[in-house]
């Protein structure tokens, strides 16, 4: 009881600091959120409401499931429909649509499609199917990129030559930057994704205040904590300062994670990858370092051209990734796209704004 009174009082003196320093400033701040946990955790914890008015916030490209380009989730339905193959993934890969169908829709029609919760459990699958080609989707932020690159170094040691990754890993920093060069999104600060940042560390995040002036704040996920960044970016922005700051720091630490940083470096190396609605980003992905090229499956096995198609029309999911627009500026959100029917992956995630919009009401 005392502690939710203490939270209250402490989430009531930040509001009340916030709307003096907006006062003050005499124009709204914009912040955009990076990352999907947040965007979910904000719209839960009723903080959009509990802001003052001139505080709006806007969701970023940093749903892994949201910014994977369609030619992806058509090449692992492709992948899913030959003979020898198993195809492995987080759930929330199975119902995002590709341009024609959907990993659900090909495990319905007989695919041998697994959940799993990590690529580890993927590898145990590989040794109890020799005869078959196990391919793990590996889409993600450098969140997951450690745990997938220790996935491959331990295939190599066991001599699983049957695992493999199809690999779509993305890096936030690079996106963050394509945005702000790319001139349309439009934001007075950011909140920095907390896991990210447990990996890369928050030096990484330095160009944003160094080149563009612009401040960040790493965020936890409790609502007090994502308040409290977001109080801390208001007070930043209300004085004209630009500084990258760490509010979560229990377990962010400037340098990162040092041994998981070596497992990404050992494995993988950066790599120019399309992204949802952003296109091809110079070094904003992962690829596999030649030595470990026998585990990269789409080097292993590439498709014939035509396999891949070019995307769902009418979808705006890159914009509403960009910032440019908000879920109900699209035509289609909550008519012909709902969870139940998505059009499009930030439908279908658990992490995608327009889900969060639909499942929460649109906040403001
Ligand atoms: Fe795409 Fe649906 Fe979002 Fe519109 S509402 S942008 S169709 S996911």
């Amino acid at each position: 009881m005392m502690r939710a009174q203490e939270t209250q009082r402490r989430a009531a003196e930040m509001v009340v600091e916030m709307r003096r320093i907006l006062a003050a400033q005499g124009k709204k701040i914009r912040i955009m959120e990076v990352c999907g946990t947040h965007t979910v955790a904000i719209f839960r914890a009723g903080l959009r409401q509990i802001l003052p008015e001139g505080v709006e916030l806007v969701s970023g490209p940093g749903c892994p499931v949201c910014v994977t380009a369609d030619d992806y989730i058509d090449a692992a339905i492709a992948y899913a429909g030959m003979e020898d193959v198993i195809i492995t993934t987080f759930g929330d890969m199975l119902k995002v649509p590709g341009t024609r169908s959907s990993l659900a829709e090909a495990q319905a029609q007989g695919a041998d499609v697994r959940i799993v919760y990590s690529p580890l459990d993927a590898l145990t699958v590989a040794a109890e199917n020799p005869s078959k080609q196990v391919v793990f989707l590996a889409v993600g932020f450098e969140t997951t990129a450690p745990t997938e690159a220790a996935a491959v170094l331990a295939a190599k040691k066991q001599g699983l030559g049957n695992f493999f990754l199809l690999s779509a890993q993305k890096l936030v920093p690079p996106v963050m930057r394509a945005l702000l060069d790319g001139g349309e999104t439009n934001v007075d600060g950011f909140l920095l994704p907390g896991h990210v940042a447990v990996v890369t560390g928050t030096a990484t995040f330095d160009f944003l205040a160094q080149e563009y002036h612009i401040p960040g704040v790493v965020g936890g996920f409790e609502p007090l904590e994502i308040l409290r960044a977001i109080h801390m970016l208001v007070r930043q922005i209300g004085m004209d300062e630009a500084r990258i700051e760490n509010a979560y720091e229990t377990v962010v630490r400037r340098e990162g994670n040092p041994v998981a940083r070596a497992a990404i470096d050992r494995v993988y190396e950066p790599a120019t990858v399309r992204w949802r609605g952003l296109g091809e980003i110079p070094a904003s992905g992962l690829s596999m370092r030649e030595e470990y090229a026998q585990y990269d499956f789409a080097r292993v096995r590439p498709l014939a051209a035509g396999a891949v198609g070019d995307g769902r029309h009418g979808c705006r999911c890159g914009e509403v990734l960009r910032g440019a627009i908000v879920p109900r500026d699209c035509n289609l959100f909550g008519r012909a796209c709902v969870p139940e029917h998505a059009v499009g992956p930030c439908m279908v995630s658990v992490e995608g704004t327009c889900a969060a919009w639909y499942k929460y009401g649109g906040g403001r």
